[in-house]
């Protein structure tokens, strides 16, 4: 029937059950009731939402779908959902296909093997699910989807949305405040936005197949260099090879049928690396997308006979992935506060909210550094290639120059002999290229928005922007408290940004990120270098931050004291597997496969010497001496990993454990795999156990 293809805006966001459904879906009371509870976060009425749920229902299996799921983003980072059918058993004996509202508002998962941090004694095990209308139900694979919290029935929050959810609230709240200090008065809402540029690597699923570690650990653990890695750039947006493209297409269009934005698709700077990013939208609405853009990307992989590895350091020797948190504050009425305007006025309101980022990331740089540590994560940050592990923001000389004309009460430039006055001199114009490209900088502005870059690519956004939204409230609310109170609100305004300037311009940072001298200047600066997860996460409960935290109603201290033990065990269960994974591959693949190949080398030398009288054999004979000494150490190696893990692990304390793992337990893989990778390199090719980096990283052809 369908001979017509259809377009991408008849299809866009076919799968989702959004405004346009819900009105033409839902009676008109009905969709009056659910575009309040969607605006102005009003609970719904349960006679509504068993209408709105038949309705869901109804729609969702013109679908195909039989089932419903509660889909949640517990602490383990990936979203988890449990099906239940729509099948109820009528009188007759066979069944209608029902849905209500009770089952559409709250679920109660039995989820309790889901990290809680010792939040869920076993008497209270079970958590429910609450729905989040504002982010709008999908149907995907048969299941109609509905987002939702995760919480304890004492009401700890139990998955990263919660917090999330709570600290948009928190930034509404304090942005509203200054908003209206500028007399904005149809202004109703400020939310913040988020637009995530996702990285990734493809791999043909042959090859993966074969590696174990890829496997279990979702990086490479041995590997030595391909000939060839990035270093000509020519992959970088280079032409994409056609089964890539199929794969691209197939992604964008299934994403367009859950209604994301997805925009750009292009390779990256590693060979098998590409990039998505989609176009801005609501921060908890860009959060779910990108969980859903992640789980797309893993199950297309696998249709085109290749897999998608999300972790940040897959490889050694070439970038490793992360994901570009672009992010920024809009009204309802369309104004984004980060938007340096035309006017005065406008750019006052501009730079005041520029202040209250660059103050916000000024005092909270430690616990923004730990919404993003991982044992992934800590590969990327420091590396060459990567957001250093020190928190800076880049401003571009332009900006920076406007700042600090303003801090040092003097002229912006030569030709401008008037002193900067906030609320009377219009910005000069700054090109917005010039703002853009230092990808250096962990924390840039790029002109209208700011673009965190330390975020892991199989990281959720929500816990970065969790911190993001909160500490900028915390500028906001002072702000408001100072300037609310003020005798002369220009006057206030004016020093206020002076004053934020001054304390917090050590943050500021044009240069390169990369820079060796960098890391001395900010030690200089005071600037924390929190260089690895275990360095990083006990930032999480110390007192500012769990003040931060508890004043904007975001995170209870048990809840902060949760997170901290999750992040630690998660960090230990991490490396853990990867270590032990490292030790089976030696014993079961690694040593045989050496062993075996020198056992060959011997034949040869003896055959040789028997054929051809005394001969030295020097290929054979010194190749073979060098294995045998690799095998020796790597045995040897494998040996003192095994006795460290259990050593790490005996440790009673989280925080010790976790620190032995990374001072004991690293250093000895990484002491193994360069023996290994060394082996690798004089092994011939057909008695190597693994495909090899080149197959990996050239494989997709
Ligand atoms: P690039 O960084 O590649 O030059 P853009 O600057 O146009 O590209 O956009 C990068 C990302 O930033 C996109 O996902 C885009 O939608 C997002 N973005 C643009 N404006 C905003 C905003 N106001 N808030 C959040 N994200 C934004
Ligand atoms: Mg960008």
């Amino acid at each position: 029937m369908d001979t017509i293809t259809k377009t991408v805006p008849e299809y866009f966001g076919a799968n989702v059950f959004d405004d346009m459904t819900m009105r033409s879906r839902l009676p008109k009371e009905t969709y009056k009731a659910m575009t309040r509870t969607i605006k102005y976060g009003r609970s719904l009425d349960i006679t509504v939402a068993n209408v709105v749920a038949n309705a869901m229902k109804d729609w969702a299996m013109e679908r195909g779908a039989t089932h419903f799921t509660h889909w949640f983003q517990p602490m383990t980072g990936i979203t988890a959902e449990k099906h239940d059918s729509f099948i109820s058993p009528d009188d007759t004996g066979r069944v209608i296909m029902e849905f209500s509202g009770k089952e559409l508002v709250q679920g109660e998962p039995d989820a309790s093997s889901f990290p809680s941090g010792g939040l869920r004694a076993t008497f209270e095990a079970r958590g429910y699910t609450a729905w989040d209308p504002t982010s709008y139900a999908f149907v995907k694979d048969g299941v109609l989807c509905i987002p939702t919290a995760f919480c304890s029935f004492a009401g700890d929050a139990l998955d990263k949305k919660t917090p999330l959810l709570r600290s948009m609230e928190a930034l509404n709240r304090q942005a509203m405040r200054i908003v209206k200090l500028f007399g904005y008065t149809d202004v109703t809402s400020v939310k913040t936005t988020v637009g995530p540029e996702q990285e990734y690597f493809l791999v043909d699923r042959e090859f993966y197949n074969k590696r174990p570690d890829l496997i279990f650990t979702g990086r490479t653990l041995f590997g030595s260099r391909a000939p060839k890695g990035q270093e000509l750039d020519d992959h970088y947006f280079g032409a994409i090879k056609p089964r890539v493209a199929a794969f691209m297409k197939e992604l964008d269009e299934e994403l367009w049928r859950l209604g994301v934005y997805a925009k750009t698709e292009h390779n990256e700077a590693a060979p098998a690396q590409h990039e998505l990013a989609p176009i801005f939208t609501t921060t908890n609405i860009a959060a779910d997308h990108n969980q859903l853009t992640m789980e797309l990307m893993q199950k297309l992989a696998k249709k085109h006979g290749m897999v998608c590895l999300l972790h940040e350091k897959p490889f050694a020797g070439v970038a490793g992935s992360g994901k570009h948190n672009n992010w920024s504050m809009s009204t309802n009425t369309g104004i984004n506060l980060l938007n340096p305007g035309e006017t005065p006025y406008e750019n006052a309101l501009f730079l005041l909210c520029l202040c209250a980022v660059i103050k916000a990331i000024d005092e909270y740089q430690d616990i923004l550094r730990v919404s993003v540590a991982s044992a992934g994560n800590d590969h990327r940050l420091g590396a060459a290639e990567a957001p250093p592990a020190i928190i800076s923001m880049f401003l571009g000389d332009e900006l920076t120059a406007i700042l600090s004309a303003l801090e040092k009460e003097t002229s912006y430039s030569a030709q401008e002999k008037s002193l900067m006055r906030v609320g009377v001199h219009v910005l000069p114009k700054f090109p917005r290229d010039t703002t853009d490209r230092n990808r250096t900088s962990p924390f840039a502005f790029t002109g209208n928005k700011f673009e965190f870059r330390m975020v892991g690519s199989s990281e959720s956004i929500s816990d970065c922007n969790t911190v993001i939204n909160t500490a900028v409230a915390e500028s906001l609310c002072i702000f408001a408290d100072e300037l609310e109170h003020a005798e002369n609100f220009e006057t206030a305004l004016h020093d206020l940004i002076v004053k934020t300037i001054r304390n917090h311009k050590r943050i500021i940072f044009n240069g390169n990120g990369y820079d060796e001298s960098w890391v001395r200047e900010a030690e200089k600066r005071g600037l924390l270098n929190l260089r690895s997860t275990p360095e990083a996460i006990p930032c999480w409960i110390k007192e500012k931050n769990i003040e931060l935290f508890r004043k904007h109603k975001v995170f209870t201290e048990r809840e902060i004291r949760a997170r901290y033990e999750i992040q630690l065990e998660t960090y230990v269960k991490v490396l853990n597997i990867e270590a032990l994974t490292m030790v089976d591959m030696v014993h079961k693949d690694i040593l045989p496969a050496v062993s075996a190949y020198g056992r060959e080398l011997g034949d040869t030398i003896i055959k040789k010497k028997q054929a051809i009288g005394a001969l030295a054999c020097v290929y054979e004979t010194e190749t073979l001496t060098t294995l045998s000494a690799l095998t020796d150490s790597i045995y040897h190696g494998v040996r003192a990993l095994e006795l460290a893990i259990t050593e790490a692990k005996s440790n009673k304390d989280s925080f010790a454990r976790a620190k032995a793992f990374e001072t004991e337990v690293l250093p000895k893989m990484k002491a193994i795999r360069a023996c290994v990778d060394h082996a690798e390199c004089i092994t011939g090719a057909k008695a190597w156990p693994y495909p090899t980096y080149s197959e990996l990283l050239f494989g997709v052809r």
